[in-house]
């Protein structure tokens, strides 16, 4: 027997394209970041054994540029969206956008760029809201921080809490993401083959079956979904 759905349950997937209009920018357009620096330079474990100052200016610079961007219209209209339903945010970004704009569950696969955590014991997280970290910040077990941030070859966060919510969902939206980066991609085929599926962005790496996609940038797009579901409409 399939799985009953709550109408009333929406997910939101999202990456990095829908924070790109409100100028952070993404990774893998041509005006992406990994134009500029190497992933094994930044962003990964090894990188931080070998140069934690070089690191912790890369993402010193993400936290400036971050913390000083604005949600965009997007990022509001989802925050509405809980007039109506009750909205789960998954996000693949780093940055708090959603959180700013009003949505009140967001849930991060790769970490948030306003926190920072213990080198040595993991669930030690601290909040450091817009400061710039040095190699001189330590935890309460005196080791290094390190910014609370998924680097390639690490396990992404929250995987099963996600997992279930994409399950239950009647409708799912993801918004500004290349669905190339795995195992995060990969929790969109967890949705029920009932629930309403689509996707926006400027462009994809493939369409995962059952969903529907439009291209288009996302403030333009987002708030006339949003519409439509507000009025108990399909979008897709
Ligand atoms: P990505 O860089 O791989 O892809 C971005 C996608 O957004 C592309 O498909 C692009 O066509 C689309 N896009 C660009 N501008 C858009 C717009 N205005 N409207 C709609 N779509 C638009 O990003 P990803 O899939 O999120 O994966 C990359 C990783 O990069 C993630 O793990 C994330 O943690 C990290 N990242 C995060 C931020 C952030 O927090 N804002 C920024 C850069 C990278």
């Amino acid at each position: 027997m399939g799985r009953v759905l709550n109408k009333n349950k929406v997910v939101i997937f999202t990456g990095a394209g829908i924070s790109a209009e409100s100028g952070i920018r993404t990774f893998r357009d041509s005006d992406g970041l990994w134009n500029e620096y190497l992933v094994e330079d930044v962003a990964t474990p090894g990188a931080w054994a070998r140069n934690p100052e070089l690191v912790l200016n890369f993402y010193n610079d993400c936290r400036d540029q971050m913390t000083s961007a604005l949600p965009n219209a997007a990022h509001k209209a989802i925050a509405e969206l809980e007039e109506k339903y009750e909205v789960i945010v998954i996000t693949q970004n780093i940055d708090d956008l959603h959180e700013r704009a009003g949505s009140s569950n967001v849930i991060h696969l790769h970490g948030e760029i306003s926190k920072a955590r213990s080198s040595l014991d993991e669930t030690l997280i601290y909040d450091i809201g817009k400061k710039r970290m040095t190699k001189d910040d330590t935890c309460e077990l005196r080791s290094p921080l390190r910014p609370h941030i998924v680097w390639f070859g690490e396990n992404i966060l929250n995987y099963d809490e996600a997992r279930n919510y994409i399950k239950n969902a009647a409708r799912v939206l993801v918004v500004g993401s290349s669905l190339s980066v795995y195992p995060a991609a990969g929790l969109l085929k967890k949705a029920s083959f009932h629930a309403e599926k689509g996707i926006i962005s400027l462009e994809v790496d493939k369409v995962p079956y059952g969903y529907q996609f439009k291209r288009g940038k996302a403030s333009n797009l987002v708030p006339c979904i949003v519409e439509s579901w507000l009025n108990r409409e399909r979008a897709f």
